[in-house]
């Protein structure tokens, strides 16, 4: 089974084709993909000739599926066959994620047109959220707000979900692996009577940064709400922010809403803070250089990360296993020590050689002994959507 995985940014397109064996082993045939798309029909068109030119995909017959890991619709989420209720729920939030939601609305049509018959999958960025208790999901607005959709809803669903079912599978609790596999299709599943809960916090740290509990391989929260502004400081885009903050700048900097939102989305985060770029190995050159402003992003990313970690410490009331995934969190092993810091009474120690050795690879990093297991796991978001994409194509099969 070949599935193609279409990643759509704001102003690129990058794709992965991968070929899926009976045991369910997935080998990487081809990738590509391009920077500044203006016309998504045109990059699709290319995408397609590159498949035939290299003789991976020859015609519609040798696709199997496309998936798309979209980030938030209206009233949808979920794994889903990506039709026009996609498309509607996509269009219906353009507001809250309008680099992406315009992007994979037209993508997805655009793949429709030319690939007819291709079954195409939407795996929601929102879909691990959906038995995230209400009273995490709820902000104190006027039910008018919440109406209309102001809640939380969580990001990076694809990552925690994958770390959630490889944590399990480091752990040795195939059971929940298996029902982590099993979620999109059937919903939690119970948990055999007498079975330990698993408690894992999975800390995506990128471009863009979130940090989720699980428990039994299910989402209880994340740092993560309405839009992808929120939680720990992004790359260039704020995360937390007193609500006040809006009309305050409005008000006294005399900044109309566009330019607050512009500010907001490309001025903030990382970058605000440092002043010298909205990439962690930028801030962290300029910091070992002795530059205080990007020191204090650097502190202020750690101090988030922390906050977080603790919050859902508490709401599990124990962790097993403390997961670190994406760019950052794979790469640096001095954030990581900085964030797992002085917590040894609450289980968490690392060992400091196989943290300082381990980038960009699987591996544990957690000192001999200690309560919590710490795991570097690479996140691949692509090869996590091809799977879910042949999953739910297999189930309705
Ligand atoms: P991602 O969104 O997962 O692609 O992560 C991007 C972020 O990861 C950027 O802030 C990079 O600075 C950081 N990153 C990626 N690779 C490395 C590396 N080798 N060393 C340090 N940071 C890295």
């Amino acid at each position: 089974m070949n599935i193609l995985v279409a990643n759509l940014g704001s102003t690129s397109f990058k794709f992965r084709l991968f070929r899926f064996g009976g045991a369910g082993d997935a080998t990487l045939l081809a990738k590509g993909g391009y920077e500044r798309v203006t016309d998504y029909g045109q990059a699709i068109d290319d995408c397609l000739a590159e498949l035939k030119a290299g003789g991976h995909a020859r015609s519609a017959a040798d696709l199997h599926g496309v998936g798309f890991k979209t980030v938030l619709g209206k009233n949808l989420t979920g794994c889903v066959r990506a039709d026009d209720r996609v498309i509607a729920a996509l269009e219906g939030f353009k507001e809250i994620a309008p680099a992406h939601n315009p992007p994979y609305a037209l993508g997805i049509q655009r793949f429709r047109e030319k690939l007819p018959g291709v079954p195409l999958v939407a795996l929601f960025e929102t879909a691990f959220y959906q038995w995230v208790p209400e009273a995490a999901t709820r902000y104190a607005v006027p039910p008018t707000w919440h109406e209309a959709g102001v809640r939380r809803y969580g990001f990076h669903g694809a990552s925690h979900k994958f770390a959630a079912e490889r944590s399990a599978e480091l752990l040795g609790r195939a059971d929940i692996a298996e029902r982590v596999r099993q979620l999109y299709l059937a919903g939690p599943v119970p948990v055999a009577a007498g079975a330990k809960p698993l408690r894992v916090i999975s800390c995506h740290f990128g471009g863009s940064s979130s940090v989720t509990g699980m428990r039994d391989g299910v989402a209880v929260g994340t740092s993560m709400g309405l839009s992808p502004q929120s939680g720990l400081p992004q790359n260039n885009r704020v995360g937390d922010l007193d609500s006040a903050a809006v009309p305050f700048v409005m008000k006294t900097l005399g900044l109309s809403l566009a330019e607050v939102e512009r500010q907001m989305t490309k001025e903030g985060g990382l970058l605000g803070l440092s002043g010298v770029g909205n990439d962690m190995r930028d801030v962290r050159a300029a910091a070992a250089q002795g530059n205080a402003r990007a020191q204090l992003a650097l502190d202020v990313f750690i101090h988030s990360a922390r906050h977080w970690i603790g919050a859902f410490l508490l709401e599990l009331g124990g962790c097993d296993a403390l997961v670190f995934t994406a760019g950052i969190g794979e790469n640096n092993p001095d954030l990581r020590a900085a964030i797992c810091a002085n917590l040894t009474d609450l289980g968490i120690s690392l060992d400091v050689t196989k943290n300082d050795t381990l980038r960009g690879t699987e591996g544990e990093i957690s000192a001999a002994g200690a309560r919590t297991r710490v795991f570097v796991i690479p996140a691949n978001e692509e090869l996590v959507v091809a799977r879910e994409t042949l999953r739910c194509i297999s189930a309705a099969n």
